[in-house]
């Protein structure tokens, strides 16, 4: 028999999940192979906002302090040992559609659970070129964004030098797995994590978890927008590179296509008009899928049979901010056999029942 090449984790999916977990473990001193192929890719679309305060009636991410301040460190120490930029914080402008919203942030500004991630609060236009807020807005801070793209390319290019990369679509069928060791072709690990995204319904070991897919579709635009600010209010602007923005999103659950949309093209431009009066060239148009999940947490942790076999999933809308996140949740249960408090609200064994359900059906 060939001597097989031995691995402390093989990573499937080399997505945000995958990479960001894969360099976690790296940097814990773990060998890890990351197997990653370019489908159904949502960390490519994404525009990589991160933002503590978010939704329709404005509510704080649940964890922001603990979340914001860890991915500030995850994606500097990454740029550090990457030597490339990829991490822009950089203040978010909300413009007021009310003076009753003028006063609500007024209010909420005073309050310090609030404060520290408000820069400043406009009560007249701030000025930004191009963007219609003559009620003032709200600039807050602790935001900014990821270029996916150029990080995911790194952390490729980080393992690819170390020999820790495959680009390769994982076949189910031809994993190995016993309560001891995986085996997969000429590898062979401790422990297989699981980052699919919205591709585990195909994983005959996690397709149980309720992992939706939520469509959304974004536009690459030429225009004259502020470089220095994201604007964001029912859309958002990022500058991506000199004079290129990155507009999104749309939310979509019924129209699953994997194409993107004249509809979507349509609410993405009609959206853009309400906060902004700049000319713009639309230059590409793109579609993925969120991978959600009915909680709205992220899913880490053991199968309910092998405690060799591990997911880190359900990012959702926010794979930026909470990857960072769940990958130190999870580096340290598995390394050290540590549960950090926040631990138990992701662990996937709150999703216990539907995989025992699905046995007993069959
Ligand atoms: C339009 C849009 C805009 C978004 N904007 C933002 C934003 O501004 N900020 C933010 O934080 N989040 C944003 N998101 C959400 C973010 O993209 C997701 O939370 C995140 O990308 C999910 O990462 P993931 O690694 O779990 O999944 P994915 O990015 O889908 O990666 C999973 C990878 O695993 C691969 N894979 C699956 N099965 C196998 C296999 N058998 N073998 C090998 N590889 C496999 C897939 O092909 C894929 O490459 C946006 C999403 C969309 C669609």
């Amino acid at each position: 028999m060939s001597e097989k090449k031995v691995f402390d984790y093989l990573i499937v999916g080399s997505g945000l999940a995958g990479s960001v977990l894969a360099f976690e473990l790296d940097q814990r001193r773990k060998r890890v192979l990351l197997i990653g192929n370019k489908q159904n890719h949502s960390s490519v679309i994404a525009a990589g906002l991160f933002n503590p305060i978010t939704g329709k009636v404005l509510s704080k991410t649940w964890q922001a302090e603990e979340i914001f301040s860890q991915l500030q460190r995850f994606y500097s120490h990454a740029e550090r040992e990457m030597g490339q930029k990829f991490f822009y914080p950089m203040p978010i402008y909300r413009p007021f559609l009310s003076v009753e919203e003028q006063n609500e942030w007024m209010g909420k500004s005073a309050s310090p659970d609030w404060a520290i991630f408000i820069e400043k609060i406009y009560t007249k236009s701030g000025g930004w070129y191009g963007v219609k807020d003559l009620l003032g807005g709200l600039l807050l801070k602790q935001t900014g964004f990821l270029n996916t793209n150029v990080f995911m390319e790194a952390i490729r290019n980080y393992f690819v030098e170390k020999q820790q990369f495959q680009e390769h679509t994982l076949a189910y069928d031809k994993l190995s797995i016993t309560t001891n060791s995986i085996v997969y072709g000429e590898y062979q690990s401790e422990k297989i994590i699981f980052c699919e995204g919205t591709n585990t319904f195909q994983n005959p070991y996690f397709n149980w978890l309720p992992i939706r897919p939520l469509k959304g579709e974004t536009l690459t635009v030429q225009s004259n927008l502020p470089e220095n600010v994201i604007v964001n209010r029912g859309i958002y602007a990022v500058p991506l590179e000199k004079g290129i923005f990155k507009l999104g999103a749309t939310y979509e659950t019924k129209d699953l296509s994997q194409a993107i949309t004249i509809k979507g093209l349509e609410e993405l431009k009609e959206k853009f008009k309400e906060i902004i009066s700049l000319p713009y060239n639309v230059v590409n148009q793109e579609w993925g899928f969120r991978p959600t999940t009915p909680d709205r947490r992220p899913i880490i942790g053991e199968h309910p049979e092998y405690n060799n076999v591990i997911v880190c999933n359900g990012l959702g809308t926010k794979g930026v901010s909470l990857a960072p996140f769940v990958s130190n949740l999870l580096a340290e249960f598995l390394v050290k056999g540590i549960r950090l408090s926040t631990y138990d609200a992701v662990d996937v064994s709150r999703y216990y029942s539907l995989y025992w359900k699905a046995v007993n059906k069959r």
